[in-house]
């Protein structure tokens, strides 16, 4: 990978982890507990519980792309960084972009 590729692929990361970050607080806002008094309506109390749970849902795996982006931002400078840990060739530049949390080429991923 070169420098120019990097730089691409660094700003990219930093692009999506601030989206993240927007997302998240979003969906923290949206996946408080549901207040059991009359301010709902039943019908509705049980539509806010499902909203509830799609906003958790959504928050674990916002918050686990974000923890493996992190990573991936931390790695950036490596030697190694876009080899396949498995058979130690450059994973595709396409794909590092595509999924930069990636430590595996296309064929090793499939293996597992
Ligand atoms: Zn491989």
């Amino acid at each position: 990978m070169n420098q120019e590729q990097r730089d691409q692929l660094h700003q990219q990361i930093v692009d999506e982890v601030a989206g993240l970050k927007k997302t998240i607080a979003q969906l923290k806002e949206s996946s408080k507990p549901v207040p059991p008094d009359n301010a709902y309506g039943r019908l509705s109390r049980m539509e806010a519980i499902n909203s509830k749970s799609i906003s958790e849902a959504g928050l674990r795996s916002a918050r686990s792309r974000l923890s493996r982006l992190d990573k991936a931002l931390l790695r950036l400078d490596d030697e190694d960084f876009g080899i396949c840990l498995s058979c130690d060739r450059p994973i595709p530049i396409g794909r590092v972009l595509l999924m930069p949390e990636s430590t595996l080429c296309v064929e090793c991923a499939d293996k597992l």
